[in-house]
């Protein structure tokens, strides 16, 4: 039997940490403090981008790689964040010469690479919004965030143009200028109604004035992953930065010297906050790496790449496990000091595997789109509870409330579940909905913001998640968070994911049906399915535990690696499967 804590001591990591969680670290926290830690634009003002590259740029980091790009092929580039200066600024010298104006909104559709940057820090300088889309979406999604957006400008590469926007480049009224570039960075044929960014990269100024941004100017505009529904388009403004400096130094630990990897696709908000923003306002080197996942290349890069802070995501943690442990020990990891995941619960399983086959636990961490950086976290020297997503992070007050029904909010005690909110505000908080202002309205209540999570805070002020509202099962008068029975699941070792979901029943309101992949070498059978379902009640008890079960091949996830149980649901009743844009494998 595994203990229930991961134990840390100061003197067993390699680096002093940014964060020791004390009663007194968190009362002299201020955010106001933490600003020491951001510059401001020269003339006032504050620039995510001036402060992500032009403020190291300036100071000794100017040669300090930035960026360390990786190819197919075994090689890479480096970028140090003086060129990335001078590149973005010709980036900005482009919209310019456009004729764009700051409030913009500017859409960059590009695999990780260079040009990724050059759009997203270069029209943050213009003062212009910055949306980054998945590359992998097909025209349809496309076309509804390019539309709900009001895209002005498009960034992307000449196959990706081809492929996926030509179609709908009519239907796109707002769309006035495409630049686009060859991923191999070979000439382009001239494209109709698109222009050469290269080209014009090449004509244009080193030298860029910044827009005259301030900590309120809109800077970044995602769209949430649509798990739950359609997805929603949220905005970030530059005073985001100060939430993105302190949760990269104390969630992550990130230090100078670093060399930081995150798996995220910056299409999801991770991916901009940790893939972008975060490491480079801390003047880490990043590994830059967009390619399809393949476990033996993962290591190799964490290998290779002398990886010390690892930023991915359970579902990758999942595919690393299921792919087992001897190709992990094929290989050396000795740089490697943090590993941290975000995106969906965490089983304990993967946060022990981490550690019995990486030698580091993993981190989990809580935050979503709509909180524009992280806020619960393990952090580098506390304890870690297997299961639990930490604890807020200083600056951060988390409660676990009850909305009553006249709009008040009732806070609940140690142990009990109910919805997870936070203070506000904080320095990444969003600012809208976009074209949803009621639906912003409704997420605050008495000076709080109300996630739409369902957690419960343990005697020691860890956080542990139950579920998201709309996934949480009723059954029997009991309330089952999703999370717990396919952990459960996962603990048996035939079990490669699990995904659980409520079916109606006019007995007891709902019962638990859980959905089964298996791992490789396993397979489905009489035998399996009863002893999977007896493994459960024998650890959940029979309440809690699924009443049916099917094995399936694969569950459906997003893009970005989310479960959607909402498709499991609506395909087991028969109903529509509603907004399915940001599926992974759409059949
Ligand atoms: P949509 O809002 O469109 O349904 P989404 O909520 O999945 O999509 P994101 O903002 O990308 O969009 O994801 C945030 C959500 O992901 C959180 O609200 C939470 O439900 C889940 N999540 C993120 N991190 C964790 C974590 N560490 N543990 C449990 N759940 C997590
Ligand atoms: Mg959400």
């Amino acid at each position: 039997m595994r203990s229930r804590i991961i134990k840390k001591t100061l003197d067993d990591l390699p680096v002093a940490p940014n964060w020791v969680d004390s009663v007194q670290a968190r009362e002299h926290f201020s955010w106001a403090a933490q600003m020491c830690g951001l510059s401001g634009l020269p003339g006032g003002g504050l620039n995510l981008a001036y402060e992500a590259v032009d403020r190291h740029a300036q100071r000794d980091a100017g040669p300090h790689t930035a960026l360390r790009i990786l190819d197919r092929n075994g090689g890479h580039r480096d970028v140090s964040y003086a060129e990335l200066s001078v590149l973005t600024n010709r980036f900005a010298n482009v919209l310019k010469s456009l004729g764009v104006t700051p409030g913009a909104r500017v859409f960059v559709l590009c695999g990780r690479g260079l040009e990724l940057f050059l759009g997203v820090l270069g029209a943050m300088k213009a003062g212009c919004v910055v949306s980054p889309l998945f590359c992998a979406f097909g025209p349809q999604p496309l076309e509804t965030r390019l539309c709900l957006g009001e895209a002005y400008v498009l960034l992307t590469s000449d196959a990706l143009y081809r492929r996926k926007i030509s179609t709908i480049r009519d239907r796109l009224p707002t769309l006035k200028h495409v630049l686009v570039y060859n991923e191999n960075a070979e000439d382009i044929a001239p494209l109709e109604g698109a222009l050469n960014l290269h080209q014009l990269l090449a004509e244009a100024d080193d030298h860029f004035s910044i827009a005259c941004t301030t900590a309120d100017s809109p800077a970044l505009l995602h769209f949430t992953s649509g798990t739950t529904g359609t997805p929603k388009g949220v905005l970030h403004v530059h005073g985001a930065a100060l939430t993105h400096l302190v949760s990269g130094k104390y969630a992550l630990d990130l230090h100078p010297g670093d060399i930081y990897w995150c798996t995220a696709d910056p299409g999801w908000v991770t991916g901009t906050s940790y893939g972008i923003i975060a490491p480079l306002l801390l003047g880490v080197t990043c590994v830059i790496e967009g390619f399809e996942f393949d476990a033996e290349r993962w290591y190799g890069i964490l290998e290779e790449q002398q990886v010390s802070v690892w930023y991915t995501a359970p579902t990758a943690i999942r595919l690393l496990m299921k792919a087992g442990a001897a190709l992990a020990h094929n290989h050396r990891f000795p740089c490697l000091r943090f590993i941290a995941s975000v995106g969906e619960p965490l089983n304990p399983e993967a946060v022990w595997w981490g550690k019995d086959v990486l030698g580091l636990a993993i981190h989990d961490n809580w935050w979503q789109t709509e909180t524009g950086g992280i806020m619960i976290a393990n952090t580098v020297a506390m304890d870690i509870k297997p299961g639990s997503m930490g604890k807020p992070l200083p600056g951060v007050e988390a409660a676990v409330v009850l909305r009553n029904a006249d709009d008040t909010l009732q806070f609940l005690g140690s142990d009990e579940v109910g919805e997870l909110a936070l203070k506000q505000p904080w320095p990444a908080m969003f600012r809208s909905y976009l074209g949803q202002e009621e639906r912003y309205r409704r997420c605050f209540v008495g000076g709080w913001y109300l996630s739409g999570d369902l957690a419960r805070r343990d005697a020691d002020g860890y956080y542990w998640f139950i579920g998201r509202s709309d996934d949480v099962i009723k059954s029997a008068g009991h309330l089952i968070g999703p999370f717990e029975v396919e952990s459960s699941l996962m603990e048996h070792p035939a079990v490669a994911e699990a995904a659980v979901i409520g079916k109606p029943d006019p007995l007891l309101g709902e019962t638990v049906k859980a959905f089964v992949s298996l791992k490789s070498g396993f397979t489905a059978s009489q035998a399996l399915h009863d002893e999977l379902l007896g493994h459960a009640r024998k650890h959940l008890g029979a309440v809690v535990a699924p009443k049916e079960l099917a094995f399936v091949d694969t569950l459906p996830h997003t893009r970005s690696g989310k479960l959607m149980r909402r498709l499991l649901k609506a395909r087991e009743l028969g109903l529509p499967e509603g907004d399915t844009s940001a599926l992974e494998n759409p059949s």
